[in-house]
């Protein structure tokens, strides 16, 4: 399933952030696409939130590439921005953050293309203009299938769908 929505703010990215954290369970795995200043760490910031992390400041791993939180599950932000070549993911455990029992988002996932498993929910944002972003959802998989369904019921009448 695929589709695609529109978010006027920045705070409207974030509660939709929210929205996809509390439907999120352990294993689940997103990756998220998108120029710099899609929108990608204030959705990320949104999830957390959903995922009841209670720390106060979530900015995007950038010198890290991961940071770890403590929420409802654990919840694994992971941001490849800065990644110079694929033989490096190694070296911060990806494989075993793809695989873990939390929940892990990724931020610039297409640099680690040949390291993602073949199910994942791949959220697309770009920008519209100054305040607005398209966000699109692809799912691969029957569990991400299933979160993509809930999560369209969950923001009906929310947000616009963008055709
Ligand atoms: P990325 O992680 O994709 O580089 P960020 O989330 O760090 O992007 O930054 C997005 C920037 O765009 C922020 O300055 C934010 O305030 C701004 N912005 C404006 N409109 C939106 C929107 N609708 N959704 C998300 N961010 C927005
Ligand atoms: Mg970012």
């Amino acid at each position: 399933m695929m589709f695609s929505i529109v978010t006027a703010n920045t705070e409207q990215t974030e509660e939709l952030g929210k929205i996809i954290g509390t439907l999120l369970e352990p294993g689940d795995l997103l990756c998220l696409f998108g120029d710099l200043g899609a929108g990608k760490t204030h959705l990320s910031y949104g999830i957390a939130q959903g995922l009841e992390v209670r720390e106060q400041y979530i900015t995007s791993p950038t010198f890290t590439f991961v940071n770890e939180y403590e929420g409802r599950i654990p919840f694994y932000h992971i941001d490849l921005y800065r990644l110079k070549d694929p033989s490096e993911l190694e070296g911060i455990g990806f494989e075993e953050y793809v695989e873990s029992d939390g929940a892990t988002v990724i931020e610039w996932a297409e640099r680690a293309e040949e390291e993602l498993p073949s199910a994942f929910l791949s959220i697309y944002l770009s920008h519209l203009s100054e305040n607005s972003r398209e966000v699109g959802f692809l799912a691969e998989g029957e569990r991400y299938e299933k979160l993509l369904e809930n999560l369209r019921d969950r923001i009906k009448g929310i947000y616009i769908e963008a055709i």
